[in-house]
């Protein structure tokens, strides 16, 4: 099934799409078809075919730094609130396309439509926030302890910053890395995942018309898509013209990348796998708690990184919090992602299918007790996709399969009878990434969320581990990477942090009181 045509000329792709395949890059305004086989893009939903690429080679990466480290050199001369009007029409064009670009994320991630239409908000939003951050990159002064000195520090452009996404966020990781970083002065190389081509070349369509639009400010072409797999990450982890890697993944993958950019002194900004739980203590609000539970759990298939995987409850309420998610579990609707009503969409892929069952399997050997879930289903789905019902399991502890990340929907659920053995619990993994409790007690909640509780970068009150607003830091510890993006300070990571020292008299007195020479 190629692209619906009125998709299509919403999202302003006919040109591209009149091609017999899809690019492998759009570098510097054109776009690149690289010698190499062909990669078939076929949508989760039903397996129908959305095209062909043929993923880019080294060469093509390379020309895709080059040129984006040319752009920066003029991008870093432009005032930053400039910047931001870059930001504020790319933003607009966003909001225009809304349900086109949710479209096209649906088409090709499986995500049911509310979800997808919640993923391109986020870029909305983090476009209005990067606007706003354009005239807010604060730098400090401090007193200097030399007469008629003053010293400050700037934040100035770093450079062309890497961007290398996952398959279940196609749109939403690259506006939180790219918009922070044009607002910053950087260009931007963006590799996304392999499994989402589209929604990469939709955006980028959306930057190049922006670009064009202000050309009289704007230096052409500061930001570059590379349409490639593991190797054209590998290439920009080891490019010494991207002084930031912002990668978003496995922490397999992560593992790599950080090795090779730290071996050329880079940065990385690593935001990759959780192995997320949920707290419920006995004086949990329970109908509040079951319903965060339910959605952080088997909303998006369990394949977001922030995806409820461990719930630790309470003993003298698990066997009601088992029984209820049962019923829950049971009775979710699971579908075709473009019905209205549908919760639960396809997995990405047959690996993904295999990858659940093989957890399964090795959870049930382990001592795992199955209550709900877990099988492929076959009617009232679409054919040729991987539908499965969210499974629910009853289990002691962080058994070793619950400690691994699987990326689909599998709870395990476990027991406690004191509090700081549920705050191990939580902290038994090697992941970090959100954490959750849910409680009406003081005590609790700040036993949680204190420098004894939770190990995690999100630490939730009362709400699930998923579904984030941009306006946070986000991001997690451990083995999920160390990486914080989005809101709050996070535009730091672009841009390199300058301390200047500054001599307004016509003396040199020497800092710590130091006499060298004559002086
Ligand atoms: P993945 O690790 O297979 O691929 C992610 C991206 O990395 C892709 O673009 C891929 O081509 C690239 N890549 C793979 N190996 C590489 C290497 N050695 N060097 C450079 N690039 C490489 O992940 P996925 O299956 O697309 O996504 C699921 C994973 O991503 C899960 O672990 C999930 O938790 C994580 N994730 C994390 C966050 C977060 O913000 N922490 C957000 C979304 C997804």
């Amino acid at each position: 099934m190629p692209l619906p045509p009125d998709l299509i000329a919403d999202l302003h792709l006919s040109d591209l799409a009149a091609e017999p395949q899809w690019p492998s890059a759009l570098v510097a305004g054109a776009a690149h078809y690289a010698d190499a086989p062909l990669r078939a893009m076929p949508s989760p939903i039903d397996g129908a075919l959305l095209g062909h690429y043929a993923p880019a080679t080294a060469g093509l990466v390379n020309h895709a730094v080059e040129a984006a480290h040319g752009a920066y050199l003029k991008w870093r001369s432009v005032p930053a609130p400039l910047r931001g009007e870059l930001v504020r029409c790319i933003g607009n064009k966003i909001r225009q396309r809304k349900a086109a670009l949710a479209q096209l994320i649906t088409l090709e991630t499986g995500k049911i439509v509310a979800e997808a239409e919640g993923e391109v908000q986020e870029c909305i939003d983090i476009c209005d926030f990067a606007l706003g951050l354009s005239r807010q990159l604060h730098g400090l002064t401090m007193a200097s302890e030399r007469p008629q000195h003053r010293m400050m520090e700037q934040w100035l452009p770093l450079g062309a910053v890497g961007v290398i996404t996952a398959f279940n966020f196609p749109m939403a990781v690259w506006s939180w890395n790219a918009m922070l970083a044009l607002v910053c002065g950087d260009a931007v190389v963006w590799k996304p995942s392999e499994k989402t081509p589209l929604c990469a070349i939709a955006l980028q369509r959306v930057v190049e018309e922006s670009v064009d639009e202000l050309s009289e400010r704007v230096p052409a072409h500061i930001c570059q898509l590379i349409l490639g797999e593991q190797a054209a990450g590998e290439r920009m982890a080891a490019h010494p013209l991207l002084p930031l890697l912002s990668a978003t993944g496995s922490t397999r993958m992560g593992r790599s990348v950080a090795q090779q950019v730290a071996a050329r002194l880079g940065r990385s900004l690593l935001e990759l796998g959780g192995n997320n739980a949920a707290i419920v203590t006995p004086s949990a609000d329970l109908e509040l708690a079951l319903r965060a539970i339910v959605f952080a759990a088997a909303g998006t298939a369990g394949q977001r990184c922030t995806s409820l995987r461990r719930l630790i409850v309470h003993d003298s309420v698990i066997d009601t919090v088992c029984a209820r998610l049962t019923q829950a579990f049971d009775s979710l609707p699971v579908g075709d992602p473009r019905v209205e009503g549908t919760l639960v969409g396809p997995l990405i892929d047959a690996d993904s299918y295999w990858a659940m069952q093989q957890a399964l399997q090795a959870a049930e050997q382990q001592g795992a007790v199955r209550l709900s879930g877990g099988g492929r289903l076959e009617d009232g789905v679409p054919a040729g996709g991987h539908y499965v019902r969210p499974a629910l399991l009853r289990v002691r502890g962080n058994l070793p399969v619950v400690r691994e990340e699987t990326f689909a929907p599998i709870l395990y659920v476990m027991p406690y009878s004191e509090l700081l053995d549920a705050i191990d619990l939580n902290n038994g993994v090697s992941q970090g990434l959100s954490s959750a409790i849910f409680t009406d007690s003081l005590r609790e909640a700040e036993a949680f969320i204190g420098p004894a509780g939770s190990d995690c970068g999100i630490v939730n009150l009362n709400i699930g581990t998923s579904g984030a607003e941009i306006g946070a830091a986000f991001g997690g510890e451990k083995d999920s990477g160390g990486g914080r993006e989005a809101g709050s300070d996070a535009w730091k990571n672009y841009m390199r942090r300058v301390s200047n020292t500054i001599n307004y008299g016509d003396s040199l007195p020497l800092a710590q009181g130091i006499r060298f020479g004559q002086g």
